[in-house]
């Protein structure tokens, strides 16, 4: 544990230095929850909503792209159920005075036999070697049986009293498990109750007619209400789907996972309209092609996994989290949801309006089923960030930390480096620079002897250091120097270009999930 936190805190200090995350109005001591994205930041946010962009929108003829306005009529949340059920279970200690979830309480109570799991697994791996088969250890060893069991009694019992709304029951589970506050050991807990997450604010000048809004929680809502003009204006045959990404608002009760949990945050989202009765397959196809997403930029196959929920929101008929293994352990990434027409039949009943769609080749109308797949860009850029800070040992005895992100994410593709500050090298170095930056984020750096400068590079994630040495005056060649593998390479100045796009290039990445 002491190591996952000692890594975490890595993360966030490195987020810092590197000039990626701040924390917002810091020279007021910050605001709980609210980041600011730096230079280096706000570039790796806009590269990781082009490449879900892209994948959504530009590869599929039948998915589009909206921007819906953050605030919205009202009767929006009341249709879409946020008022009355857009709540988190919250605890007090009544010792230590900290609040926190009661599901999670008891998930991180979960999560801590899932370890003991991880560790018997490990030691038959070791026992066994070559011969080890850890589906079949994991099917058949007592001990281990026995803790998945009691994971999957726990949950399932907590699934059914927050389905149920019986507060009392997640209590008293607590109760049971002897839960105690992580902070003061303590196990005086107050009654679990319900807290609704939505910020509210209000529209209009004057006090008597000011109109009571809230902040969107999620982003969905404006994609149902604009449904029928999309389909419309866009002559969209089913199935369909329309996508959005856009700052959504809650007020979370805990919050101190850095930017995993925001009260501020972005959502990368699409609903996809089907025919009623082909959601399975529907919902399948996206869970599978989301994975595929994920893993087409290379973080690991065995740091994502499913969990299928035990308690389902009020919309849905079938939901799943691609969970990704995180500095503190595997968290919810991505959410595929099979939100039947549950969202577009309120918002008929709450505007008086049809929202249906008349099929030709059924020659009916209908209400569309929708299949939701909803990604935080936030915890995206968690994931990637965290995936990519490595301390690596070289060679030579030392060390160097290195950001290995995914080229085609990295904020700045190449960094152009003159040997020396002199004999006209700075001056073929930006000569470079001026050309490259027509197609890639570039940067020039001529401070400090270049072993240093590569180092840097490697801490801020940048892929490549081009080098001008005074061989280049002569034959027009340049080193080229791999930030993963340190190779170098010399190469002629013409050729970069067409290096550095095949590596950086959406295409090349994109392509790996096929
Ligand atoms: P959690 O269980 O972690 O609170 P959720 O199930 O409420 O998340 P959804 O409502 O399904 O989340 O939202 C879709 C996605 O939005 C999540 O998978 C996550 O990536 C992101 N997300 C949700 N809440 C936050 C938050 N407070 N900060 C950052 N990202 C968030």
């Amino acid at each position: 544990m002491a190591n996952q936190d000692d890594q975490f805190k890595k993360v966030i200090s490195h987020a810092k230095e590197y000039g990626y995350v701040f924390q917002s109005s810091e020279i007021y001591d910050g605001l709980s929850a609210v980041y600011d994205y730096a230079q280096n930041g706000v570039e790796l946010k806009k590269n990781i909503r082009d490449y879900w962009w892209k994948a959504m929108v530009q590869m599929n003829e039948n998915i589009v792209g909206l921007d819906a306005a953050i605030f919205m009529h009202p009767t929006t949340w009341k249709a879409s159920g946020h008022v009355d059920a857009f709540n988190d279970p919250l605890i007090d200690n009544k010792d230590s005075k900290k609040r926190y979830r009661a599901d999670v309480l008891i998930e991180d109570y979960c999560a801590k036999i899932e370890t003991k799991i991880e560790k018997e697994v490990k030691k038959a791996e070791k026992r066994f070697g070559e011969a080890f088969n850890k589906a079949e250890f994991i099917s058949t060893n007592g001990r281990v049986v026995g803790y998945q069991e009691k994971i999957n009694t726990i949950l399932s019992r907590m699934g059914k009293s927050l389905e149920n709304e019986d507060l009392a029951d997640v209590k008293a589970l607590i109760e049971e498990l002897e839960i105690a506050c992580p902070l003061s050991g303590s196990k005086n807990w107050t009654d679990v109750k319900q807290f609704n997450l939505m910020f509210g604010t209000k529209l209009g000048a004057s006090a008597e007619s000011a109109m009571d809004l809230y902040l969107r929680p999620e982003t969905a809502q404006g994609i149902f209400v604009n449904f029928l003009n999309v389909q419309k204006t866009g002559r969209m045959k089913i199935p369909f789907g329309i996508a959005q990404t856009g700052k959504a608002f809650r007020n979370e009760i805990v919050a101190r996972q850095f930017i995993f949990r925001m009260r501020e945050f972005e959502q990368m989202e699409m609903q996809f309209f089907i025919k009623p009765g082909t959601q399975k397959e529907w919902y399948e196809h996206w869970k599978e092609t989301r994975l595929k997403w994920h893993l087409s930029l290379g973080m690991g196959q065995d740091n994502y996994r499913f969990h299928d929920h035990e308690k389902l929101a009020h919309y849905a008929d079938a939901a799943a989290d691609i969970e990704f293994k995180f500095p503190f352990g595997f968290k919810e990434l991505e959410g595929i949801h099979s939100r039947t027409d549950f969202d577009l039949s309120q918002h008929e009943k709450f505007s008086g309006k049809k929202l249906q769609y008349f099929d030709h080749e059924e020659n009916k109308s209908y209400v569309p089923y929708v299949l939701e797949t909803s990604i935080g860009l936030d915890r995206m850029f968690l994931a990637v960030f965290s995936n990519a800070l490595q301390e690596e040992a070289l060679e030579n005895g030392t060390t160097r930390t290195v950001l290995k992100l995914p080229s085609v994410l990295a904020p700045v593709k190449a960094a152009i480096l003159p040997l020396v500050k002199k004999d006209g090298l700075p001056e073929v170095a930006k000569e470079i620079l001026e050309d490259l930056k027509w197609d890639f984020n570039v940067i020039y750096d001529e401070k400090d002897a270049v072993g240093r400068r590569y180092r840097r590079q490697d801490a801020n994630g940048t892929p490549f250091c081009i080098t001008v040495d005074h061989d280049t005056l002569e034959d027009q060649s340049v080193t080229i120097r791999h930030r993963d593998s340190m190779e170098q390479e010399r190469v002629k100045i013409s050729d970069l270009k067409a290096i550095i796009k095949s590596e950086v290039e959406v295409r090349t990445w994109l392509k790996k999930m096929k």
